[in-house]
């Protein structure tokens, strides 16, 4: 099959590509080895950023004026007015709360973040503050930022894209045929001795995050084109409000909260910020016992009594700087036909999908017959988000002591 795009991997890089491309009329396919999400995307909070983050020390760097636009883009999406239709996506809230703790330098992070954003923070008058930020001193600001569900976007874009959607073994069930490093002509897809499909692509894009070390190495390319920074993230769930928002300190976000239901229609929170950095080095247990104290410092109105905790590590997969630093924006490498994906952040997958679409030209179609192979090969399960897998909660007797 000719087709005029293959993208590996289906976090919401991929996903977003994948949309675009369809509804550009290209023939294009996704290829997922685990199950959707699986990595960063269902791990993340969901937030859709506007650049405050980046703009906590004052300047409009280049990660915040690339971040800017996004919000406006992404909200128009989940109202349905615009394409991709994201109106299945949960939105867990319409903005995120910003406070601060005491320190001076924390007040000049609260100045600087409202240099040239388009989504800016507004101060709240005392009695509109919630509950849960009583007690917290300093300026409580509500910002613009939508927070979403992970699981339900990339459950979204599944459903639109379904048929070009393909589960495969990363191990044994595909084989590349390249003549020279990065330029591949042939993806031999093999899912049973009776069922295989060859595939020639014009594009391949690799958007598997973490994965895309091997997929590069299986391509002939380097893998140290890339670069991990891992996160020990906190989680806990029982009698907690729904909040989503930041804590500021100086140009850090000392923890940021987001909330979600489980199964059981529990409230759970997802804690990052510093905390999820400085964990890297602890175990669950001893991040744990730091979270509750720094809640404790930042959250005093909030109960802690009968809360269940956990953790989860997940490494963020990012094109290499110098230093192992944050990149300042998404990275794109091409090598021959191959193009190497990291978007850095979730909420720039538009800008990612926008910059590579003029690379992709249209030459393949497709049959009806080879349309309805493609919807009728396998297909990958959506992945579970970090609060429905058993082993990162605590063991109860763990959990008492905490
Ligand atoms: C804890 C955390 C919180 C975050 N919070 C936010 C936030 O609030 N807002 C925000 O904008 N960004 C956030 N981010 C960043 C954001 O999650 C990532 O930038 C984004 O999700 C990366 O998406 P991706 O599609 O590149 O990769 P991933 O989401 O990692 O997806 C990769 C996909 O490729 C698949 N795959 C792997 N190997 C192969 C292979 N060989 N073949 C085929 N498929 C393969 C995987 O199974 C997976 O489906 C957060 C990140 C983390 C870790």
């Amino acid at each position: 099959m000719h087709c005029d795009a293959v993208i590996f991997g289906g976090g919401i890089a991929g996903l977003w590509l994948l949309d675009e491309l369809r509804r550009g009329g290209y023939s294009a396919i996704l290829l997922e080895s685990r199950a959707l999400g699986s990595g960063q995307t269902v791990a993340s909070q969901g937030i859709i950023h506007g650049g405050l983050k980046y703009t906590l020390s004052g300047m409009l760097t280049r990660s915040a004026s690339n971040i800017s636009e996004m919000p406006l883009i992404w909200r128009d999406c989940f109202a349905g007015t615009s394409q991709p239709d994201l109106s299945d996506t949960i939105l867990r809230s319409q903005y995120c709360y910003l406070w601060r703790t005491q320190s001076l330098t924390s007040r000049l992070g609260m100045i600087g973040a409202k240099v040239g954003l388009r989504v800016a923070p507004e101060n709240l008058a005392e009695t509109e503050t919630p509950p849960v930020l009583q007690g917290c001193p300093g300026t409580v600001a509500k910002l613009p930022e939508q927070v979403m569900s992970p699981p339900s976007l990339i459950n979204n874009l599944y459903s639109r894209n379904r048929n070009r959607i393909l589960k495969y073994d990363a191990e044994s069930g595909c084989v590349f045929k390249f003549e020279k490093p990065g330029r591949i002509q042939q993806i031999h897809l093999i899912q049973s001795d009776s069922e295989t499909l060859k595939l020639t692509p014009d594009n391949v894009i690799f958007t598997a995050g973490k994965g895309n070390a091997a997929l590069r190495e299986r391509a002939g390319l380097t893998s140290s084109a890339m670069q991990l920074r891992p996160l020990h993230m906190v989680m806990v769930r029982g009698n907690l409000p729904e909040f989503n928002g930041h804590c500021v300190d100086g140009s850090k976000t000392r923890v940021t909260i987001t909330t979600d239901r489980n199964i059981r229609g529990e409230t759970v929170w997802q804690i990052g910020g510093q905390v999820s950095e400085v964990g890297v080095e602890m175990e669950p247990e001893e991040l744990i016992n730091h979270t509750q104290q720094e809640l404790a410092e930042v959250l005093p109105a909030l109960s802690q009594d009968g809360l269940q905790w956990g953790t989860y590590r997940v490494d963020r997969a990012e094109q290499k700087t110098s230093g192992g630093k944050r990149p300042e924006s998404f990275g794109i490498k091409k090598d021959g036909n191959t193009l190497t994906v990291w978007p850095t952040k979730l909420v720039l997958a538009p800008v990612v999908a926008e910059t590579i679409l003029p690379k992709i030209t249209h030459t393949a179609d497709w049959s009806d017959a080879e349309q309805e192979r493609l919807a009728n090969w396998s297909k990958p399960a959506v992945a579970l988000p970090p609060w429905e897998i058993p082993g990162n909660w605590l063991t109860p007797a763990l959990r008492r002591s905490a």
